[in-house]
């Protein structure tokens, strides 16, 4: 039986405004439930080419689905609910870690969500490292690698289907980034999730037989 297909690019270029094209012709597919990762130099477009996946760019041309529609006929909110961007450098409110982790909640488009008790956040908070963290605890005081921890829960807490994550340890300490990548690491193997994670080292997750997207020269190959 043919696997699952949560995302595919049909034939997409994008160009910034009226500049030259940033990518032409660029056709792909992302399996559900896989771990893929974009390979390339800086300036190549990866953080491009992941935007597109939840309608933060749009293409010039050609078109994008997910689960087979295309992406332009879902609302965007819930779109991107579904198809997760996890920032780069967390966005964090003036409030306790339980205020932020349960802010979504209070949007409207997420209303049919349930929200999360007490016993789940204490749960997921030890899932990732932060035990001893107390909901009633500042956001403002944590470190930048638990602020990261914190916007991943937060977003989990949303259960998307895909995670989409550029250089999710790039702007973090040492000691940070090596916990975020461990609880990176662990999302992919265990979660079941389908995760799109952009890095420009080359040597990151392989161990992990991710499928490969090369991006060069405004193409993206497969690299399986
Ligand atoms: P990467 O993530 O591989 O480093 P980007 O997708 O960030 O690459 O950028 C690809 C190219 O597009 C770069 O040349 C960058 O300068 C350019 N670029 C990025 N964002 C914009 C923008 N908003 N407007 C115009 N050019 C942009
Ligand atoms: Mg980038």
């Amino acid at each position: 039986m043919d696997q699952e297909i949560i995302i595919e690019f049909s034939r997409v270029s994008f160009s910034f405004g009226q500049g030259p094209p940033l990518f032409q012709d660029v056709s792909l597919k992302v399996p559900a439930g896989s771990f893929c990762l974009i390979q390339g130099p800086s300036g190549s477009g990866k953080s491009t080419l992941l935007r597109m996946f939840n309608r933060l760019e749009e293409p010039s041309a050609g078109q994008i689905f997910f689960k087979g529609h295309p992406l332009l006929s879902f609302h965007p909110p819930r779109l991107r609910r579904s198809i997760l961007f996890i920032q780069q450098t967390p966005t964090v409110f003036d409030g306790t870690i339980r205020d932020n982790l349960l802010r979504p909640f209070t949007f409207k488009n997420n209303r049919d969500l349930v929200r999360p008790g007490e016993a789940q956040l204490n749960k997921i908070l030890e899932d990732f490292l932060m035990e001893g963290l107390d909901l009633d605890d500042h956001a403002q005081t944590l470190s930048g690698g638990q602020l990261q921890r914190l916007c991943f829960i937060r977003g989990l807490l949303l259960e998307p289907e895909v995670l989409l994550l550029d250089e999710p340890t790039s702007a973090l300490d040492h000691e940070s980034a090596e916990i975020v990548e461990s609880v990176t690491r662990r999302l992919i193997r265990e979660s079941g999730l389908t995760v799109v994670l952009v890095s420009h080292k080359k040597v990151d997750f392989q161990d992990l037989a991710p499928m490969v997207f090369e991006v060069t020269g405004g193409r993206v190959t497969g690299l399986q």
